[in-house]
């Protein structure tokens, strides 16, 4: 499966971001490797502008949320059509951060999800539990459940990031036997051919080991992707040829 590293940006960037884009992609010589997805996903207000400009350097572009609508009267929203019209081949749906900042629900993910495939968009489902919840052994239940209320119906291609929570811009990441042990349980109930990203804390000191794990294909990282010099490193670091 071929691995795909892919930074999210949060609400970071403006115009002079473009800067740390060029230069990843001449850490790259020119171009992205072939054996690897490479995205980023910017802000909104970037993802036009980014997709016309690096995606023929391998640089795919996504976006961090979408409405479930095509469109109509949702002030400040956000369609799936549009962000595929504006170039993007991916979008976030379900991150923590809009799971609780804007109170999302696994059902509000799930139709999000199946608006990214109905526009012809990868979506990226997020799941993950909290640290109460891991100490409280009940971690399995909580993404076991998110999973069955978030993903889309039927086999269609998509992508889950597995992202504790606790694990998120903290520094902190869970044990490898514990990655593991959680991706062989998300695999257990995806599809064939999904793709599972581990998200929290991934950083160049850390990404070769975490990538190697089984049923990891590849990472969704945060902090660590708006600098070309700590995401140049996560990448190369992914199996492959590079
Ligand atoms: C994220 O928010 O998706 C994320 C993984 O953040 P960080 O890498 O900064 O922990």
């Amino acid at each position: 499966m071929k691995p795909l590293i892919a930074g999210n940006w949060k609400m970071n960037g403006l115009q002079a971001a473009r800067a740390e884009v060029e230069a990843l992609i001449e850490k790259f010589a020119g171009a992205a490797p072939a054996d690897r997805d490479v995205l980023i996903c910017p802000p909104a207000t970037l993802v036009a502008q980014f997709a016309e400009r690096y995606s023929d350097e391998g640089v795919q572009i996504g976006a961090q949320d979408c409405h479930a609508l095509a469109g109509g009267a949702h002030t400040g929203d956000i369609s799936a059509e549009m962000l595929a019209d504006a170039g993007a081949a991916y979008v976030i749906v379900g991150h923590s951060e809009r799971r609780a900042d804007h109170g999302e629900s696994d059902e509000t993910v799930r139709a999000k999800a199946e608006a990214a495939l109905r526009a012809g968009l990868t979506p990226i489902i997020c799941v993950g539990e909290t640290r109460e919840q891991r100490e409280a052994g009940t971690a399995f239940d909580v993404v076991g459940a998110q999973l069955k209320g978030s993903l889309p119906n039927g086999g269609a291609p998509f992508v889950v990031a597995y992202e504790p929570v606790w694990a998120i811009g903290t520094g902190l990441t869970p044990s490898l036997a514990d990655i593991g042990a959680m991706h062989d349980f998300i695999r257990s109930k995806t599809p064939e051919g999904a793709r599972i990203l581990y998200g929290g804390s991934v950083k160049p000191e850390n990404a070769e080991e975490i990538l190697a794990i089984n049923n990891v294909n590849g990472a969704l990282v945060g902090g660590a992707s708006l600098k070309a010099d700590d995401f140049h490193p996560i990448i190369a670091a992914a199996p492959g040829e590079m």
